[in-house]
């Protein structure tokens, strides 16, 4: 089975690797090009979309992304991660622009703003999934090729084509598993088991995190 890898160049890497660990689906930091080799799929995390893409410009590591998709690779973006995938960025120069939405940064407002809710999203899970926005943009326009997975009030928080998911919220802040057995799945990785919770998560395990050596 192909490793799942997560770009380590700034933002939420742990929680991924967690998650996926979790699943028993084997994760891979992803700090330079030769690390893509052989993934199945590419997790793009939260973190500061305008410094992901120029450390992904200076690394290279833009263009080898969208070779990869044409060879099969996949991708998930969770919230900056989105931001950098998406075709058209409100007011701003896209980023990888590799899915046609158009996106809206900070569309809710600050960090004060962040938020937490529950939602159903049957495509991904039969059980309701909890969901974390942080400094969340929101989707405001899919192009033909693109599905909602989940849409509230005036914007999509969930959508997909068939080499790319973008969530504008954080699964990994969450105990849910359910988007990351849902992306192995988008990758081709059967996920043993049906764990449906990260075993050991607590709210506040982020704040305990050590550096990473
Ligand atoms: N607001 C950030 C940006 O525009 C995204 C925040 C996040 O990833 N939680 O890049």
């Amino acid at each position: 089975m192909p490793d799942i890898g997560i770009l380590d160049l700034q933002g939420g890497v742990v929680e991924h690797l967690e998650h996926l660990a979790a699943l028993g689906v084997s994760g891979r930091r992803v700090k330079k090009t030769a690390d893509l080799e052989g993934l199945g799929g590419l997790i793009i995390p939260g973190g500061e979309s305008s410094c992901l893409i120029r450390l992904l410009r200076r690394y290279g590591l833009d263009r080898e992304i969208e070779e990869g998709i044409r060879s099969g690779l996949k991708l998930w973006g969770t919230c900056a991660g989105a931001i950098l995938l998406a075709r058209e960025i409100l007011g701003e120069e896209s980023g990888l622009g590799l899915i046609d939405i158009r996106i809206q940064r900070n569309a809710f407002g600050g960090q004060l703003d962040s938020f937490n809710l529950t939602a159903d999203i049957p495509a991904v899970d039969p059980d309701p999934i909890p969901l974390t926005f942080i400094r969340a943009p929101k989707i405001l326009q899919l192009g033909e090729d693109v599905s909602s997975l989940l849409q509230i009030e005036d914007y999509h928080a969930a959508a997909e084509n068939q080499d790319i998911l973008v969530t504008v919220f954080h699964p990994e802040l969450t105990p849910s598993l359910a988007f990351h057995r849902y992306f192995a799945g988008k990758c081709g990785i059967s996920v043993p088991g049906d764990k449906k919770l990260h075993p050991d998560w607590q709210a506040d395990s982020w704040v305990s995190y050590a550096p990473i050596p």
